[in-house]
């Protein structure tokens, strides 16, 4: 039986290993491990790739929005808007910097925050939002930053997801005050363990970031805040800057997946993600929407063919926000939850693996 994964590391590694390995060698005959040359080099690389003048390196997708809210000033009474059908990340961060979260509803085509559904979600007490490009896709920025800038809240984007992918030419991350990146394993730009960075457009955020990424300090052994250890590691910097030379072709080969998903599931009875059309959707996921959602899942994977649910509760039905949230109805939220599905589309899926899946989508439908 075919089988195809969600993803295939292994075959990445057979493109990227010869250069990982040399880079890797660079380092461990440099001696230098935390915060060295790979590192500032990877926040050139990445704040270039934005086209933003500032980049910080951190530990995790997780603390560049942690730090992205510490360095803009957000704390205790505080109310920060982030859509709910998220990962949990992006409302924890909230929580680490003493704020609440408010929780948006989501567009059931583009599965990402509106201007509109953010709007309902302000209050009083709102003073920053988080963004989320969820799935590759930019959510629809210029009515959102524009709608942060009248209001005078600070713009967050959670970019975990969207590395590479714009709106009108603009990059995500290029748009608030802050970008958030998570180079993760699994994300399309992926190291070999945790790795994040934050993008800003202040020099003034530049600064701060750097000080609390490093236990508050600026000057060695002088602390003019309780900061976090967060930096980045000179091997999963090196990795990743072998990695971003492969990122254009990996994109490339995730948008003709997407394509040929398109072609071969043509008139089939499922939803297939809406693209905006006003810039590249770098598709970290190709996600469905269906009616028998969890049988077509348990279907395709008797058939050998791996899909994900990404995410199956939305975050104000979580059991730590239920308390809280339980009366809170968002019906985009529920209802995607409820009916995504997400299908193998990594860089180095094969067009006969692509075929088997939906062949095998299209029997069980
Ligand atoms: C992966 C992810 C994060 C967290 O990144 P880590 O590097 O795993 O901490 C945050 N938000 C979203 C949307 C993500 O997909």
């Amino acid at each position: 039986m075919m089988k195809v994964p969600m993803l295939d590391l292994a075959a990445e590694l057979r493109e990227v290993g010869a250069d990982v390995r040399a880079a890797l060698e660079r380092v461990l005959v440099s001696g230098h491990f935390i915060l060295g040359p790979e590192g500032a080099a990877l926040e050139k690389e990445i704040a270039t790739l934005c086209g933003v003048p500032h980049a910080v390196a951190c530990n995790s997708g997780t603390d560049a929005l942690h730090l992205a809210l510490r360095a803009a000033g957000i704390g205790a009474g505080d109310e920060v808007v982030t859509p709910a059908f998220t990962f949990i990340a992006t409302a924890e961060a909230i929580a680490y910097v003493g704020a609440k979260p408010a929780f948006a509803d989501v567009d059931g085509a583009s599965f990402n925050m509106t201007a509109a559904t953010l709007e309902r979600a302000l209050t009083p007490r709102t003073r920053a939002v988080i963004a989320v490009h969820l799935f590759g896709q930019c959510a629809d920025m210029p009515p959102i930053a524009e709608l942060c800038r009248r209001r005078g809240l600070v713009l967050v984007e959670d970019c975990a997801q969207s590395i590479g992918a714009d709106w009108d030419g603009r990059q995500s991350g290029a748009w608030g005050d802050f970008g958030c990146f998570s180079f993760y394993p699994t994300k399309n730009l992926g190291a070999y363990g945790d790795a994040g960075m934050v993008v800003a457009r202040e020099a003034k955020h530049d600064a701060a970031l750097r000080m609390l990424r490093h236990h508050g300090s600026r000057q060695t052994y002088l602390h003019e805040a309780i900061g976090l250890n967060s930096r980045l590691d000179e091997m999963q910097a090196a990795i990743l800057r072998v990695k971003l030379k492969f990122l254009p072709r990996y994109t490339a080969a995730r948008r003709a997946h997407a394509a040929r998903y398109r072609e071969l599931l043509a008139g089939a009875r499922l939803g297939l993600p809406a693209e905006h059309g006003r810039g590249t959707h770098i598709y970290h996921q190709f996600t469905l929407r269906l009616e028998r959602r969890d049988e077509v899942k348990k279907a395709l994977a008797d058939a050998g063919v791996a899909s994900g649910v990404y995410y199956p509760i939305p975050l104000h039905r979580q059991p730590v926000y239920e308390k809280e949230f339980g009366e809170l109805s968002l019906p985009g939220a529920e209802a995607v939850a409820r009916e995504v599905l997400s299908l193998p589309i990594y860089p180095q899926l094969e067009d006969g693996q692509l075929r088997h899946v939906c062949e095998t989508l299209r029997a069980c439908l």
